[in-house]
């Protein structure tokens, strides 16, 4: 088996200063460890075009897309503490959708239409709202790749997310909508300080909010019940991963204490439960480079 890397260069010019954390280095670290020769005969690279406008308007009203636009072109400027504009950002947020589009497009063209692929996305999307940005994130990635899939065709979408951090945007986004389950383990109390338990959506949402230092093995399991508690009865045509390697142990932003080969066996044990949809892994965080590289290569590994 195979599976498809889907990236863009345009992804590494967003720059939201220096010393921030969320850096262009992120996006090279992560193709390099895919580049290394044990993975060169598993993968087939596919770079993406930018998302259209059409794919945006599907999660992020027109106004908002406007705005991020014109101030990208005037050189950039601050929408929140922690999430600045460059004056290649908009450049790089239309690259990031763009990969996750190609992501699933590939994916759904996979044999039997069970295919895998990694979008490299950068910047992450996990945080944006429909209209505001923050948390580093401009684009909600994950739900333009979910909104994508249903426009073609698929039914029932599933996103589960690791990151360390609670992906409020995606939350916000998908919890009216029962064509799509959103699983999220995540940090609490951590930023942004949503995820609790019993934000249900409509019966759609499942969050697992844990406290830092817990046993690895804590995390791997309540995620994995989570998972089985969102398929009970219900059966996805595609599988997206918010994939955030900031809930490896030692990563700056985040206290889990996952290790790599936990990324490995999250990945393997849920292609076999969707099995047979395809699974579409989308980058969100991961903010120290060598363990960031090593959980992406765990991923893919098992993507493949
Ligand atoms: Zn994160």
């Amino acid at each position: 088996m195979t599976t498809t890397v889907v990236w863009h260069p345009a992804t590494r010019l967003h720059s939201a200063g220096a010393g921030h954390p969320e850096r262009p280095q992120r996006i090279d670290a992560v193709l390099e460890a895919l580049r290394l020769p044990d993975l060169k005969e598993s993968l087939v690279w596919v770079e993406a075009m930018p998302a259209d406008w059409a794919a945006l308007e599907r999660v992020h009203s027109a106004r908002y897309l406007g705005a991020l636009e014109v101030l990208g072109n005037q050189g950039g400027g601050t929408l929140d503490a922690d999430t600045i504009m460059g004056p290649h950002t908009w450049q790089a947020a239309l690259a990031s959708a763009g990969t996750v589009i190609g992501a699933v497009d590939r994916a759904l063209a996979g044999p039997g239409g069970g295919g895998t692929a990694f979008a490299a996305t950068r910047p992450p999307g996990h945080h944006a709202l429909a209209e505001r940005a923050m948390g580093f994130c401009f684009l909600n990635n994950v739900v333009i790749a979910a909104r994508h899939a249903r426009a073609r065709g698929a039914e029932r979408v599933l996103i589960v997310d690791w990151d360390v951090h609670h992906g409020n945007g995606t939350q916000a986004l998908v919890q009216a909508d029962a064509a799509v389950r959103f699983v999220s383990l995540h940090q609490s109390p951590w930023y942004p300080g949503t995820g609790a338990a019993d934000e249900r959506g409509v019966g759609n949402v499942f969050n697992v909010p844990r406290p830092p230092g817990l046993p690895r093995q804590t995390y791997v399991r309540d995620l994995l019940t989570a998972v089985d508690a969102a398929l009970a009865g219900w059966r996805p045509d595609l599988l997206l991963v918010s994939a955030g390697f900031d809930s490896l142990a030692g990563d700056p932003l985040g206290g889990f204490t996952l290790e790599p080969e936990d990324i490995a066996e999250w990945t393997a044990a849920l292609r076999e439960r969707v099995a047979p949809a395809p699974v579409v892994g989308v980058l969100e965080g991961g903010y120290r480079l060598d363990l960031l590289a090593a959980g992406a290569r765990a991923h893919v590994r098992a993507l493949a």
